[in-house]
């Protein structure tokens, strides 16, 4: 029901509701106060201790305005058949129209001693008109909800039109559990919660009252994101991929090496997972240099042994190209039939790649998610995985689902809260890499400030020389160029992201390139990669660079520094204070990636503290994990678990971090519910399904079990 047909709702306040968000009743109920009071008990005057809050009611025996006062008052001398007791209101003048002496009023609020007498200061009060025969409960007027009113709307009114609903509560909630339900996992009626949530009796009542209601309002996220899964499960068919002995042993074959413990329990779930006649959705966390393309191509030749075909994706085309490079070295001399298809390809040979692909002459395509455009078609896709690298947020879930469902895997190199996992992703199974391939040579993170620049030079020069006089390994560097935007600037301004920035860096980066191949190293190759060069310009330096070609490498980070050459035992972060810990510690994973020792060098003078504890973190970790917790309490939670921003509604009283608990026990409840009644369809589910779909059937797309 529209709030306009409730009493004193007209027009006007129904539009001034409608900008807060509320439209109908339900609404309403569910327009909890931001914070709430509790009537202290009323008593005599005479019991009154200094220190405590009471309400006293009293006849007013004088009143006086001192106006000369820096800060204005309006006192009153109040007195009941006890006592007298002064009240003061600083910045009374307004009440010199209101207060008359002979009036009776009930007043609530702290007394003191002061100057040897009573006094109650700024209190919520009530003039009792004569008309009162009876003294009033002062609960009813000094007790409920405050609530975040609008300049159409003050917190007074709204309360004075939620608080008639109390009454009707029968007929305006019903109830989701059963009484067993409730008992057991300590949550109190449905009912009782919106009426103590508006108007608690007492602090405990309204603790129950908001435990119940977040319970709730969790529980019907988590059965949103339960049903979406399991829709997908149950209605949506996969190809199972059979693994035999003779396909696993023929697909490990194809790696020079054993693989980890995590490599091998990770590769197990998805196997398990494509198994089955369902699509997979599975998402792949770990460490930048952990593992994760091995497992990958795994899946990809387990989809190709099935004789289905798998799609790897990653975000940029430098990726796209890395990962096919390292593909193409795993499957040397394979009869697998694989290709890269990028922007760069144009004209006929695009057309005919396409054909191929949809022919079925391909097994294993890699690209960026242009591959999802509509002109790609395949013959048997089975196999989707996308590489996110720290982008994580990118993949596209509803595209994925057009005509065919392949089982599908994401992988990141971000790790992702445990709250974020259960909530923006929790409707996908998660595996995890926690341990990275033995043999990486430790990386050493310095931070360098300018008196130390010149010895860094120095430093790095006797490394690109290589060691000894037979000229032991040569070492390769990369520069990375700052933005000029900083990681602060940023935050507060999201609009300016990726416009000004861009142009920016190249400058930077050809500034940088110019000085360092004239002034720091003439002796060395040095050579500028930026986002802003064409395709096939990127490629050709990457192969140079791979090759060893190239001692010095300058680079914006636009481009993500997506490549695995493991004689690049060098990277100098430029203006390192302007970059954010998940981003400085991501371009760190591109070295340290042969055996040898590597070296992190971080320039920056910075006065800021924030920026000064992120350098010392680098300095000190090089573990993703920590770091990404660090992100988290420098950063503050607000940013990266608004579930907003993941495309998930926005919680009303709910909060994924401090009511994790909660969080854990609902989502266990809903997934448990989802499972046993996947459409929703049993007599007893009827209330949750009902408020479900109000209240999340939008957002979470779920218009089919509709
Ligand atoms: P990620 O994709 O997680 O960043 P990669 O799969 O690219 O990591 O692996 C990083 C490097 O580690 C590659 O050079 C790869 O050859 C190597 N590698 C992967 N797995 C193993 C293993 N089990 N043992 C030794 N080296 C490995
Ligand atoms: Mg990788």
């Amino acid at each position: 029901m529209p709030v306009r047909f409730l009493t004193g709702v007209g027009p006007a306040r129904a539009r001034a509701f409608a900008r807060l968000g509320v439209k109908t009743v339900g609404d309403l109920l569910e327009y909890f106060p931001r914070d709430w009071m509790f009537t202290p008990p009323a008593i005599k005057i005479n019991e009154i201790r200094p220190g405590d809050n009471v309400t006293i009611t009293g006849v007013v025996e004088s009143t006086d305005f001192q106006s000369y006062r820096r800060q204005p008052i309006f006192e009153a001398i109040i007195a009941d058949n006890t006592g007298v007791c002064r009240i003061v209101w600083f910045h009374g003048g307004f009440l010199r129209s209101q207060l008359k002496v002979g009036q009776v009023i009930m007043a609530s609020g702290k007394v003191e001693l002061y100057k040897h007498q009573l006094q109650m200061t700024n209190p919520k009060f009530l003039v009792l008109d004569e008309g009162h025969s009876a003294w009033p409960d002062p609960a009813e007027y000094f007790s409920g909800g405050v609530y975040p009113a609008s300049a159409k709307l003050s917190g007074r009114q709204i309360k004075r039109i939620i608080r008639p609903l109390l009454d009707n509560l029968d007929e305006l909630v019903s109830e989701f559990y059963d009484k067993t339900f409730l008992r057991r996992a300590n949550l109190i009626s449905r009912k009782n919660a919106f009426c103590w949530i508006h108007l608690p009796p007492d602090e405990e009542k309204l603790a129950a009252a908001k435990r119940r209601l977040k319970y709730d309002e969790l529980f019907l996220m988590q059965l949103g994101l339960a049903l979406r899964r399991v829709g997908r499960q149950h209605f949506s068919a996969a190809e199972p991929m059979r693994r035999s002995e003779k396909i696993d042993s023929r697909i490990r074959k194809r790696f020079p090496f054993l693989l980890t413990e995590d490599q091998n329990k990770v590769i197990d779930e998805i196997a398990a997972d494509m198994a089955k006649p369902e699509p997979m959705n599975r998402l792949l966390q770990g460490d930048v240099g952990s593992g994760k393309t091995v497992v990958a191509l795994y899946a990809a030749l387990l989809a190709v042994a099935n004789k289905k075909q798998a799609a790897i994706m990653a975000p940029t085309e430098i990726l796209a190209a890395q990962h096919f490079l390292s593909i193409e070295r795993y499957l040397k001399n394979s009869t697998v039939r694989r290709a890269l298809c990028i922007g760069g390809l144009t004209g006929k040979k695009r057309v005919e790649l396409l054909g191929r692909i949809r022919r079925g002459e391909i097994d294993i395509v890699v690209g960026t998610v242009a591959l999802l455009e509509k002109d790609v078609k395949f013959y048997k896709l089975g196999l989707v995985v996308i590489d996110e690298q720290h982008k994580f947020g990118v993949y596209q879930r509803a595209q994925l689902r057009k005509d065919t469902t392949p089982h599908c895997l994401v992988m990141t190199a971000t790790p992702i809260p445990r709250t974020l996992a259960m909530t923006a992703f929790g409707d996908l199974d998660v595996s995890i890499i926690t341990h990275s391939p033995p043999g990486r040579g430790i990386v050493s993170t310095r931070w360098v400030d300018r008196h130390n620049r010149q010895k860094a030079y120095e430093f790095i020069r006797e490394r690109l020389k290589g060691f000894g006089a037979g000229g032991g390994p040569k070492n390769q560097a990369y520069f990375v160029c700052p933005r000029i935007t900083t990681v602060e600037q940023e935050g507060s301004s999201l609009a300016k992201k990726g416009r000004a920035r861009t142009g920016d860096d190249v400058k930077a980066a050809t500034d940088e390139w110019r000085k360092l191949s004239a002034e720091v190293f003439p002796e060395f190759t040095v050579e500028l990669l930026h986002g802003q060069m064409p395709s096939e310009k990127k490629q050709q330096i990457m192969a140079k660079f791979r090759k060893g070609k190239i001692d010095v490498l300058v680079t914006t980070v636009v481009i993500e520094v997506g490549v695995d050459v493991p004689n690049a035992t060098i990277m100098v972060i430029e203006g390192a204070d302007r970059f954010g810990l998940a981003q400085l510690h991501q371009l760190r994973g591109r070295i340290g990636r042969g055996a040898a020792k590597s070296y992190c060098l971080l320039f920056a003078e910075t006065e800021s503290e924030v920026a000064k504890n992120r350098l010392e973190i680098m300095t000190r970790s090089n573990d993703g994990f920590e770091i990404a917790e660090y992100d988290l309490r420098l950063r503050g939670p607000g940013e990266l678990f608004s579930t907003r921003q993941h495309g998930l509604p926005d919680l009303k009283i709910a909060n994924i971090i401090d009511d994790y608990e909660l969080l854990t026990f609902a989502r266990k409840n809903a997934f448990e519910l989802a499972s046993r009644d996947p459409m929703l369809i049993k007599a007893e589910h009827r209330n949750i399904r009902q408020a479900l779909l109000t209240k999340f059937g939008d957002s979470l797309g779920l218009a089919d079990v509709a």
